[in-house]
């Protein structure tokens, strides 16, 4: 059923839209590679990061897809980075920059360890109160869980465990593109206008610095963002920014707010095929980074007048009329992450 849905929504988005889709993906092993490949070439022609400004413009044979990966696990350069090369398929791999220096296991899988040992999410941890608070708060609660409960996780596995730098540089020899993704992964919008310019800044350098050319591509943690972070990221030398607001991406969206579709590892072929068909719509799905639907009315402001600053200046009537929106419309609700 899922499939049958997916696929005639699918024919009907790429025949009203030009542009195409960029993929938000995180880890995979060897056979979920493959197979979201298989799915995704069916409906797009995969690209590599460099060609997207020009493919935003173009109207091909078939809409394109980007595929990136957030976090840099060491999977990533063990079972999904071969698989592609082998294919053929090009990608993205945004990295944490500190968290490669210190190969300390990132906050959200110190999280899940200690909520799949523990049976239960322990007082203040929830991951929706977790996302509210600054790094250093977090890390604290985390910290502090971890030692209480004697349980962390472990960076031994390929899925947890980050990539060395070398296999960073690896992975750029080998063609494919690193991108940053901040130098911890802190959610830039809970923390100083100083702190979250320095991760963004220190991170780009520092990938930078690692693959011996400047990186060009920026994607925030957690998908959260301001125009004015996302403009330092461009001031710092990133030519494209990263968000995950779920939709298709064509030349009205600027390259310092592409947005990103999030698939998973465990989604059936006729789920990617449903989600990339929503997607298009650019209306259904919520983001990621727990603000809903917030971006619809984002894209809609901008594109009445490209000069404005939407994100920034209009926060408050934003959400007003998005809650409006959401009080009038009948809401498609197709149950997706
Ligand atoms: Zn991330």
């Amino acid at each position: 059923m899922l499939n049958a849905i997916g696929r005639i929504c699918l024919a009907l988005a790429r025949h009203l839209k030009s542009g195409g889709v960029i993929v938000n993906e995180h880890v995979l092993d060897r056979e979920q590679t493959r197979r979201h490949v298989d799915v995704l070439s069916r409906c797009f022609d995969f690209i590599h990061l460099n060609d997207l400004p020009r493919q935003l413009y173009r109207r091909g044979k078939k809409p394109f897809c980007l595929l990136t990966f957030d976090d840099g696990k060491r999977s990533n350069a063990t079972a999904v980075a071969p698989e592609l090369e082998r294919l053929g398929v090009p990608a993205v791999f945004f990295v944490v920059s500190g968290s490669l220096d210190d190969q300390a296991p990132l906050w959200f899988d110190r999280h899940r360890a200690l909520q799949k040992k523990l049976g239960a999410t322990p007082n203040g941890l929830s991951l929706q109160v977790l996302k509210q608070l600054p790094y250093a708060l977090l890390i604290e609660r985390i910290e502090r869980a971890c030692s209480q409960y004697g349980i962390d996780a472990n960076p031994r596995d390929a899925d947890v465990g980050l990539m060395s730098w070398e296999q960073v540089r690896r992975l750029h020899r080998r063609g494919f593109s690193i991108g940053a993704h901040g130098h911890t992964h802190t959610i830039l919008t809970r923390e100083s206008k100083t702190a979250a310019f320095e991760s963004i800044a220190r991170s780009i350098a520092k990938v930078s610095e690692e693959i011996g050319e400047a990186c060009g591509s920026f994607a925030f943690p957690n998908g959260n963002y301001t125009a004015e972070l996302a403009q330092h990221a461009i001031r710092c030398g990133a030519k494209m920014v990263m968000t995950t607001e779920p939709t298709w991406v064509d030349q009205r969206f600027p390259l310092w707010r592409l947005p990103r579709l999030q698939i998973f590892g465990d989604n059936s072929p006729g789920r990617i095929r449903l989600k990339a068909a929503v997607a298009a719509a650019g209306r259904i799905l919520k983001n990621p980074d727990g603000t809903g639907r917030l971006y619809r009315a984002i894209n809609r402001i901008a594109r009445r007048d490209p000069t404005r600053n939407p994100i920034e200046k209009d926060v408050r009537s934003l959400v007003a009329e998005a809650e409006a929106e959401a009080r009038t419309e009948a809401e498609v609700n197709v149950g997706l992450d």
